[in-house]
């Protein structure tokens, strides 16, 4: 973490996709490469926390030189209510793409599970853009998406979108505060439905540890190994 170096970047829009969730767009000095699934590491000054760093997974490339981010505001946090206080052309520091929870370079033979909560969805709509547009992926892949209420489906266009065109995609958002006519509950027993019937799946699990962890043992206990679940905890 010490040696790494921060560049400039502007926020230059801020877009509130829900009540606590802003998708944030960040432009640097030169152009930015990354692999679908990886975070950037945000340096503030002044933070009121034995940690002058936070990570943001990249929602999506916008254009050359400027990533999006999706972030969800906590208000006993020390870092996110500084960043939902900053305006459209402030400075932010930023390093370049890090991380290692990103898909495979071979092609995947494989069912692809996807299962995030909240913003934990955000590499995913990088991963899954690549793996449909770009590598033409056409065995099964699946959004498992738990969220509180319809209003936390970040990205439901777009995903929808995506499993109209693209049949061997479905998404399935899995409300748990709110009552509607599709998924409702935890995220478990939905992906373990469909995994009675799956003979090898790849995992990748994204957001809070408590849900993660749970999904991690229950695919786990199916006799998946620690090669087929990727996880990336974000707290
Ligand atoms: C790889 C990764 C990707 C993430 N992507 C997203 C995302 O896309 N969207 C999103 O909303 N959130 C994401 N997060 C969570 C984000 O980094 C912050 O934890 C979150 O925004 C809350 O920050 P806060 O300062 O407001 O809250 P705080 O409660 O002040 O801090 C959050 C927690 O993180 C710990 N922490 C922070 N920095 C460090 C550090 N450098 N080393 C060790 N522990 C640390 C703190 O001790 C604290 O428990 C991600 C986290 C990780 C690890």
């Amino acid at each position: 973490m010490n040696n790494l170096h921060f560049y400039k970047a502007i926020l230059t829009d801020v877009i509130q996709i829900s009540p606590t969730v802003r998708r944030l767009i960040l432009t640097y000095e030169q152009p930015v490469h990354f692999k679908a699934g990886q975070f950037v590491i945000l340096k503030f000054e002044g933070l009121n926390h034995q940690f002058d760093t936070r990570s943001y997974s990249i929602a999506g490339q916008v254009d050359a030189n400027s990533l999006e981010l999706c972030v969800v505001f906590k208000a006993d946090g020390a870092a996110t209510p500084l960043l939902f206080g900053l305006q459209k052309g402030d400075l932010l520091l930023s390093s370049l793409p890090e991380g290692r929870f990103v898909l495979p370079v071979e092609p995947i033979e494989k069912t692809l599970f996807f299962i995030c909560t909240g913003t934990g969805v955000a590499p995913f709509r990088c991963m899954i853009k690549e793996l449909l547009e770009e590598r033409k992926h056409n065995l099964p892949i699946y959004l498992f998406f738990g969220c509180r209420k319809k209003e936390d489906m970040l990205y439901k266009e777009e995903f929808e979108t995506f499993a109209k065109i693209f049949p061997n995609f479905t998404y399935h958002p899995v409300l748990s505060r709110e009552q509607w006519d599709g998924l409702s509950g935890y995220v478990h027993p939905h992906y373990l439905k469909v995994l009675e019937t799956t003979r090898e799946g790849l995992f990748y699990l994204c957001g809070w540890t408590e849900m993660l962890k749970q999904t991690r043992d229950n695919i786990k206990n199916l006799g998946y190994t620690r090669q087929d679940i990727k996880v990336e905890f974000y707290d």
